[in-house]
């Protein structure tokens, strides 16, 4: 048995529900459907995303009293007349949700480390309070006598009328969701847990990405609370407070945050345990309140010390092994490549470049250049300065004087977005990849740029064509610097050696003629060190220009053209290997008498 017949197995029994189910477990059910909707979301968002939201209540509440209003106002202008039925109350609700969020998301996304989930915090107490206070929204006693729905004629007149309904929406969302986060668009999404810094210089617009998740959160909530008002009938404030607003962040860390069931399973688990703990706790307790929270806060506390990850993570030990990925992308055509800039011509070019940090000067007047199809290294002492000088070419940190120039643009003062995007691609000397994601997968985020299908194309997954070509050249790339064994391998899972050699990988995937290697070597065994070489020496006979910060100076020595030498911040030699290597300036400073 296939996970994909599970699926279907599943599926049939959520069918056939209503027919032997008593009333009860179908509300419960119904209450699971809308409560998992709002957890997915907090899945793509937190979970996939990294960014904690405590305010999601709030947009089912916009849901819920957008159609509420609409649905039973009474003098309502001409123009909003059309709106007042349960559909153009989605509508309306659906597009308030947006605009809230977009103007939240601008407000608050920028916010890093527990900033955001402050400020979701500050939101989703002000929505909730603006609901309770509007008058034309019923205050605190809310609104009543909404209309039931109706599809195709037919009334949903009760709960198991709704069940479809709510399950068939839930369905929907998750298989939208997995088809997103399986994407070119998904990956992007991924990256950002990987930091700005890498995501932007895969060329990831992540205040974009982090926008569209926010989005589309908001408006699976949003959905949720309008098929919660049509099925309760009735809305107040309660339900859209903000601490119902942390159940739901609940609900998804529970389940498993990065997981799309996982947002099913937290909320059945939650919702399930919620109610029997409500009729139990205060028997045992002899006293009424509100017990349950407490054994939900212990809970979590477990949770977050023996399963971080979710229960999602644990329940898939017993499902069946998925399926080896067939490599249907084995044949795709390969992508379109960039002209190849002669041999010799000038790529890079900096002068007089200055980096301070306050009151250090990390560089210092540098100067140097790379041409196509030249390997430039660039070595010195421990903090002379060079990945400060990295980051300085690669827009990271922009200079704070003197000039940059690529393919004969000034570039500094542009994005490292940008800079990406004009054929620059680097690897870090901290290794930044997605530790829990493929190697093909992160090789694949670095061949982003070269793909244009967005969210909506890769919810429907109309963008497969586009992705067989991305993962095929993906995979190409792997197996030309050796990793061809590991395509499916975690990432994190390989030695710290190799995973440099992923960041290659995601480097060359972007189809760059500039090559920025930071500390490649480190970490690689004699014979890993020799097939790496060789690699470089292949790029530079394709017209490739590298730029190296290396240390083993056996291996820079052997494959360099030429070498430039810095200590504390200035460039003190440049030339021939043989020639730096017995510069006594170099010898004094960097080799510091060892030899
Ligand atoms: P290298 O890569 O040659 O070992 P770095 O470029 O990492 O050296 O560092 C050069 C100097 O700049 C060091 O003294 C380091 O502490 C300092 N430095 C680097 N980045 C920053 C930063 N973001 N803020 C302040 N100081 C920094
Ligand atoms: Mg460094």
């Amino acid at each position: 048995m296939t996970s994909r017949h599970l699926l279907i197995v599943f599926v049939v029994l959520l069918g056939l529900g209503p027919l032997v189910l008593p009333e009860f477990y179908i509300t419960l059910l119904n209450y699971i459907g809308l409560y998992a909707l709002v957890a997915l979301g907090l899945v793509l968002l937190t979970g996939v995303g990294g960014l904690t939201s405590f305010g999601q209540a709030a947009f089912v509440g916009l849901g819920a009293y957008a159609t509420a209003a609409l649905t039973t106002a009474t003098d309502l202008p001409a123009w909003l007349l059309p709106l007042a039925n349960p559909w153009g109350g989605l509508l309306a609700g659906l597009l308030v949700t947006a605009a809230v969020a977009l103007l939240l998301g601008v407000l608050t996304l920028r916010l890093s480390g527990h900033y955001l989930p402050l400020g979701t915090i500050a939101w989703g107490i002000s929505l909730y309070f603006l609901f309770g206070n509007l008058q034309f929204l019923g205050g605190h006693t809310g609104i009543s006598g909404i209309p039931t729905l109706s599809i195709a004629g037919i009334e949903l007149r009760d709960g198991r009328h709704y069940y479809y309904l709510i399950w068939a929406v839930l369905l929907a969302a998750v298989w939208l969701t997995h088809n997103l986060l399986d994407s070119r668009a998904g990956r992007a999404i991924r990256a950002l847990k990987g930091g700005v810094v890498m995501a932007e210089a895969m060329g990831v617009d992540t205040a974009r990405t982090k926008t569209i998740i926010f989005l589309i959160a908001a408006l699976f909530a949003c959905l949720s609370g309008w098929l919660y008002a049509h099925l309760q009938r009735f809305v107040n404030p309660t339900p859209f407070g903000l601490h119902i607003g942390i159940e739901y962040l609940f609900m998804a860390v529970i389940g498993g945050a990065a997981y799309v069931w996982g947002a099913l399973v937290g909320a059945a688990l939650i919702t399930v345990l919620k109610q029997w703990l409500q009729d139990l706790l205060p028997q045992l307790f002899g006293a009424t309140g509100n017990f349950e929270v407490i054994a939900f806060g212990l809970l979590m506390i477990v949770v977050l010390h023996r399963a971080r990850d979710g229960l999602w993570p644990w329940l898939v030990r017993w499902l069946p092994e998925k399926s080896a990925l067939a490599e249907r992308h084995r044949d795709a055509p390969p992508l379109p490549r960039r002209p190849v800039p002669a041999v010799g011509s000038p790529l890079l070019e900096v002068k007089d470049a200055i980096k301070q940090f306050g009151g250090l000067v990390a560089n210092d007047h540098m100067s140097l250049h790379v041409n196509a199809g030249e390997i430039l290294a660039l070595i010195g002492p421990n903090g002379a300065g060079k990945s400060t000088f990295f980051n300085l070419v690669t827009g990271v940190n922009p200079p704070t004087a003197g000039e940059v120039r690529f393919m004969g643009e000034r570039v500094d003062g542009h994005t490292s977005r940008m800079i990406a995007r004009m054929g620059m691609s680097r690897t870090f000397q901290h290794v930044r990849l997605l530790a829990g994601m493929t190697v093909l997968e992160n090789v694949a985020l670095g061949a982003h740029m070269r793909g244009k299908h967005g969210v909506p194309a890769a919810m429907l997954h109309l963008e497969r064509e586009e992705e067989h070509c991305l993962l095929a050249e993906a995979a190409r790339h792997c197996q030309r610097v050796g990793l061809g064994e590991h395509l499916q391998d975690a990432a994190g899972s390989l030695p710290l050696g190799k995973q440099r050699i992923v960041e290659i990988a995601r480097a060359l995937a972007a189809d760059p003629c500039l090559l920025l290697l930071d500390e490649p070597a480190a970490g690689l065994r004699f014979m890993e060190k020799q097939a790496l070489a060789e690699l470089l020496k292949q790029l530079r006979a394709e017209g490739m220009g590298i730029l190296l910060v290396e240390h083993d100076m056996e291996f820079v020595m052997d494959l360099a053209d030429r070498v430039v030498v810095m200590e504390f911040g200035k460039k003190i030699a440049e030339g021939l290997p043989h020639a730096v290597q017995s510069d006594p300036a170099v010898i004094e400073a960097y080799l510091g008498g060892v030899e």
